[in-house]
């Protein structure tokens, strides 16, 4: 027969696995009593019991005898009784998942309390103003969380009671203000529950266990563990344990511990205890706890103890711990340990160590740090002390991290001005179009009300590694009036006014924030060399400027996965010839404006060629969404009118023209080489003409040309053919070592795969495209309602930020599959957003593809993500087996 209750010192008699069956705080409970720590005994109703108590909806008599003898059990090590009036025993019952949920559940402390056994704590600890303390807050929790009576009603009784008593604390409610209490939650509890509160112990120990099974459905638990990810069927354990107490005197105190410093990761004790005080003194905050470093000076036995312990939890646990500690009359006692929460740079730092140390391996240190916590690591932050001071008055999407503080403008050209003077930006806009980029490129950050996290703002951002809070839909922006509103908070931020975002958490604060540097020291550094050597995906950049390059590969990009060309015409030099192209009308205007064009792109390749110098550079032909491009003021209409000279009339009727509906689904990518030739024959010359000249200079470049947003192998063939016909024409075939591919972009194109593989040599998603083309979600617009769908449950994540697996990773699978299956060696990779989302990449190893590519800011994260994919799964696992 299965057992339903453990002793603390039964925890090997567990089949399987403990933390499941046991909870995680259980098993812990029961590892620290095994290893002879000394821990207020008690025992551990197991997981399976409480599904079988939200089946049945009842506790069964099996169970409840089994609780008995074990209540018996623990009595007996006690030496107390539960109830008894001379020596009560008093338990506490907490909930216990597989997983930590912190306060997601409930918990009920001093059980076993009653008009009797009051008194009798009272006596016994020479303290009656604890035992009333003690007792009426058993009322209030038990009320609350077991009765369902109003937390509030408490509240308010004890409210009056502080006013009348002219006190601003609960702990200097008087005694007999206490006793008052106690006596009016007795009236409170009887008017709502329709009965007095039992004076049973054993009566409230069986409601209270009740209570702890129920709240894991409580609302609040059944969200957390819809984001995290925890599954519904796995219930919790319910802990019963003897109570003791650090409020009993001078001798006796409260603490938490962690093994190693959480902040740093330093391998000392770190701390902070209060003597004759609870758990709920030190969060409080009413008085202030002493660091660990004090009870060395005031109490060097206990500290010692404390130490010991400290380091026997690590060498047993093998993880950082975070542990909690009662001192009963001189007495040490440990109430809890778990793996403690870290910064990033304590995360790596603790990883690195404890792997010199032997305590771990290489791979476990790998497997330790999450790589969406080295995003830290890379990009200025707040102090912690100025965000609670300043208080966060708007809250966006978080699309760039990294803490930037400025002063408000609205406009590029303003921003770029402030800038010149000496000042720090903050660049504000409804949204952002590549004419912004100057104001971008200079400003510390970047606010936008509206787009998602691939809108314009975000992907730019990104790439240039500046922090940006995107589709803030708190704020709206008037940048003809030189302001911003925050309607809910009725404020309004006028030009030059400081503000400070946070692009990790989307948050927006009025005034200067405090900004600490990023600390990216040798453990870091030591902690990706170790990644390296497990992973099989390629890490490479997303880069568009020869800087870019540079910053990517000195975070150890392997190459360039994806250069969009048509950011190189961001600059408001070249933006001008660009527009040129796109509005000439005649093949004669065209290859005029294309001709001003070439020399532009040649530089840069060069440039990049040079920085990634024998590494693979994709370049991708042009792949414009005309409306990101086009002008749409009259002002710089007529800039341009007056450049090419020809009536404003004219380029007003060519912009009505080429104006689309939908220009996402528009004349983009090959389209535009597939009408106009010209178009890709100037690019394919820029490109393999500066691979000529690097060339000559000794050097060793790889270009990949690239054709985007292509859905039907002969559009890929037509464009292709183009780019080796003037290969032949430069004699840059047999000199060059460059290769064709394609992206992967169109729904069309990934299933047909096996058609394109015959003719193309590697092949990079574009997720972000066939996110939108698969779901039929709008890039630009979808973020109006995508958060949602994310938070009904319909979608886990946004599948603009991590692959959609189940929908359009079955895209991906079917296209590496087919392609693979005429060509085996094919490369394939990602270079959309998604390249640096570390559930994305686990999902590209897991499908055998080669490589990933993000933007430079984010390659480390890609190295460990590909890294723990590695150590976690089979390389291509889930094409074994996969048939169409
Ligand atoms: C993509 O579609 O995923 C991609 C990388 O291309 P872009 O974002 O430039 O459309
Ligand atoms: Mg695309």
């Amino acid at each position: 027969m299965e057992k339903r209750v453990y002793m603390f010192d039964e925890g090997e008699q567990v089949e399987g696995e403990k933390k499941m069956i046991l909870g995680g705080k259980g098993a812990n409970l029961a590892e620290m009593t095994r290893m002879g720590l000394p821990v207020p005994f008690g025992f551990i109703i197991t997981t399976t019991q409480c599904k079988e108590y939200l089946n049945k909806k009842a506790i069964l008599d099996d169970l409840w005898q089994d609780v008995l003898s074990a209540l018996q059990k623990l009595e007996h090590k006690a030496g107390k009784k539960f109830g008894d009036s001379k020596n009560p025993l008093l338990v506490s019952v907490r909930s216990g998942a597989p997983a930590s949920m912190p306060g997601m559940m409930d918990t009920i402390l001093n059980l076993g309390l009653n008009d009797q056994t009051v008194s009798s704590l009272a006596s016994l600890t020479n303290n009656e103003r604890f035992a009333c303390d003690s007792y009426r807050r058993l009322m209030h929790m038990y009320g609350d969380v077991v009765m369902g009576v109003p937390h509030e009603v408490f509240e308010k009784t004890i409210e009056g009671m502080r006013e009348r008593e002219k006190v601003k604390f609960d702990s200097q409610i008087s005694v007999n203000g206490l006793k008052e209490l106690v006596s009016k939650y007795k009236e409170i509890y009887k008017k709502h529950v329709g009965k007095d509160f039992p004076q049973d112990p054993k009566e409230q120990l069986k409601y209270a266990v009740e209570a702890v099974f129920k709240s894991w459905n409580t609302p609040r638990a059944v969200s957390y563990r819809r984001i995290n990810k925890i599954p519904e069927t796995w219930g919790t354990a319910v802990n019963v344990q003897m109570m003791v107490f650090g409020n009993m005197g001078e001798d006796s105190g409260t603490g938490v511990g962690f093994t190693r410093d959480p902040a740093t990761g330093e391998n000392v004790l770190y701390g902070e205890f209060l003597m004759n005080a609870q758990g709920e003194d030190v969060v409080a905050g009413i008085r202030t706890p002493k660091h660990m470093e004090e009870m060395k000076k005031e109490s060097p036995q206990m500290y010692e103890q404390i130490s010991k312990i400290s380091k026997t939890l690590e060498t047993h646990l093998k993880d950082m711990q975070d542990f909690e500690f009662t001192i009963e009359k001189e007495n040490l006692f440990m109430l809890q340990t778990r793996n403690g929460k870290r910064t990033a740079q304590a995360a790596v730092r603790i990883a690195v160590e404890m792997a010199k140390e032997k305590l771990i391996t290489k791979k476990d240190a790998v497997l330790r740090v999450q790589p969406s916590q080295l995003d830290q690591l890379l990009h200025k932050q707040f102090s912690s002390e100025s965000k609670k001071k300043l208080g966060a008055v708007a809250k966006g999407l978080a699309a760039s991290p990294g803490a930037a503080v400025g002063k408000v403008y609205f406009t590029a050209e303003e921003a770029v001005e402030a800038a010149k003077g000496g000042e720090a930006v903050v660049l504000v806009r409804t949204e952002t179009s590549p004419e912004d980029i100057e104001g971008m490129n200079v400003a510390k950050g970047i606010l936008t009300a509206r787009g998602g996290k691939t809108s314009h703002a975000a992907v730019v951002a990104r790439g240039m590694g500046k922090s940006c809070v995107a589709g803030c839909d708190d704020i709206i922006v008037e940048e003809e009036k030189k302001i911003f509103r925050i309607p809910k908070k009725n404020i309004e931020v006028k030009e030059g006014e400081w503000i400070s975002i946070d692009g990790a958490t989307g948050e927006v604060f009025i005034g200067k924030a405090e900004l600490v540097e990023p600390s990216v020291g040798g453990d870091f550094k030591k902690l990706l060399s170790w990644a390296d050597k497990y992973r099989k995906l390629k890490v490479k950049a997303n880069a568009d400027t020869p800087k870019d390059s540079k910053v990517a590969r000195d975070f150890g990009a392997e190459g360039i996965g994806l250069t969009r060309t048509e950011h190189m015409f961001f600059e408001e030099s070249r933006i001008k010839s660009f527009r040129k192209m796109i509005i000439a009308d005649t093949l004669e205007e065209r290859k005029k404006a294309l001709s001003e064009v070439e020399p532009y792109q040649q530089e840069d390749f060069e440039g990049i060629f040079e920085v990634m110098n024998g590494l693979p550079v994709i370049i991708r032909l042009l792949d414009p969404p005309l409306h990101e491009f086009l002008p749409h003021e009259k002002e710089q209409m007529e800039i341009l009118a007056k450049e090419i000279g020809i009536p404003v009339k004219k380029i007003e009727d060519t912009v009505k023209s080429l104006h689309e509906l939908n220009p996402m689904l528009g004349f983009r990518g090959c389209r535009l080489a597939v009408k106009y030739p010209e178009i890709g024959e100037m690019q394919a010359r820029a490109i393999l003409k500066a691979a000529l000249n690097c060339k000559e200079k000794g050097l060793d470049p790889k270009p990949w040309i690239e054709i985007p947003i292509v859905g039907h192998v002969r559009e890929y063939v037509l464009v292709r053919d183009l780019i080796e016909k003037v290969s032949e024409e430069l004699g840059a075939k047999g000199k060059i070592d460059y290769k064709i591919g394609t992206m992967i972009e169109v729904p069309r194109a990934a299933v047909t795969a096996d058609e394109l593989a015959k003719e193309a040599e590697f092949m990079s998603f574009g997720t972000n495209d066939l996110t939108q083309m698969g779901s039929g979600f709008s890039r630009d617009d979808a973020g109006k309602f995508l958060p949602i769908y994310v938070e009904k449950g319909i979608y886990g994540e946004d599948p603009f930020s991590s692959i959609d697996q189940d929908g359009i990773g079955l895209l991906m699978r079917i296209c590496v599959y087919k392609a693979r299956k005429v060509k085996k060696e094919i490369e394939i990779g990602i270079c959309g957003e998604h390249g640096g989302d570390p559930a994305s990449v686990e999902f590209c190893h897991r499908i055998g593809m080669n490589d990933v590519s993000c933007s430079p800011y984010r390659v480390p994260i890609a190295r460990l993500a590909a890294a723990q994919a590695a150590l976690k799964y089979k390389h291509g696992e889930l094409l074994k087996g996969f048939r169409l």
